[in-house]
């Protein structure tokens, strides 16, 4: 679906007055084409199939989305954020605490295979309210109990092109076992194959998608 009329002001999007003072202060003045065509919708709480190219603002446009509606003072895990890899995992929680920089208290959490896991179970301990990780590890918590995602409303399948290729897939659908059906579920991948089409078959309710073609 593209919309070339959508505006570009962030001012024109019903976010939080926190949100928008902090992404003047981040000099974010416009809206990317992702960001444009997704954010109202992502804001009205369907689910959103979105396609980009790497670099586009694809973390922005969920992360203002996911934050906008986050209840701070609920400290339970709301957003979930399954990613391919702990570096793409990182790239996206300091985007995300970037964003929340004006959201008091508010605790991003990141759990991903190869780092020791007993720190995150103190991590755990302490509570958050968005947990961003890797299928494999976010798999074993929820397994052994140490990772509730029974108050989850937004799940986020972010590069989940990628999650597949590295064999994710069963994770992914385990993971989506535990976290309650009532939710929003957002998917964003670079490409769109047949094997994402039917994993949103599988785990979104009446999607819309949004594609920003490429330029070249
Ligand atoms: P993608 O996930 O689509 O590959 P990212 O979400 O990582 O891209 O964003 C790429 C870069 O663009 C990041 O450094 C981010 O801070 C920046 N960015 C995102 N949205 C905006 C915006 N509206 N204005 C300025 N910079 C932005
Ligand atoms: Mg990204």
């Amino acid at each position: 679906m593209s919309n070339p009329s959508a505006s570009r002001a962030f001012d024109s999007l019903p976010l939080s007055a926190a949100l928008r003072t902090n992404l003047a202060d981040l000099g974010y003045t416009e809206l990317t084409d992702i960001q444009a065509q997704a954010l109202p919708l992502l804001l009205v709480g369907v689910d959103v199939i979105a396609q980009a190219k790497t670099g586009s603002g694809k973390t922005a446009a969920f992360g203002l989305a996911v934050l906008n509606k986050l209840r701070v003072e609920r400290f339970r895990v709301q957003t979930l954020v399954l990613c391919p890899t702990r570096e793409l995992a990182d790239q996206v929680a300091r985007e995300l605490r970037k964003l929340a920089r004006a959201i008091h208290n508010i605790k991003i959490l990141t759990l991903c295979g190869g780092m020791p896991f007993g720190p995150q179970l103190g991590s755990l301990e302490h509570g958050a309210h968005i947990v961003v990780g890797t299928p494999g590890r976010i798999e074993e918590h929820v397994r052994k109990g140490t990772l509730d995602l029974a108050e989850v409303d937004t799940l986020v399948l972010d590069e989940a092109d990628r999650m597949l290729d590295m064999g994710f897939q069963t994770s992914v659908d385990a993971i989506v076992e535990q976290v309650p059906a009532v939710r929003q579920t957002l998917l964003f991948s670079a490409t769109y194959p047949d094997a994402i089409e039917a994993l949103a078959g599988r785990v979104m309710r009446e999607p819309v998608r949004v594609t920003v073609a490429s330029q070249h």
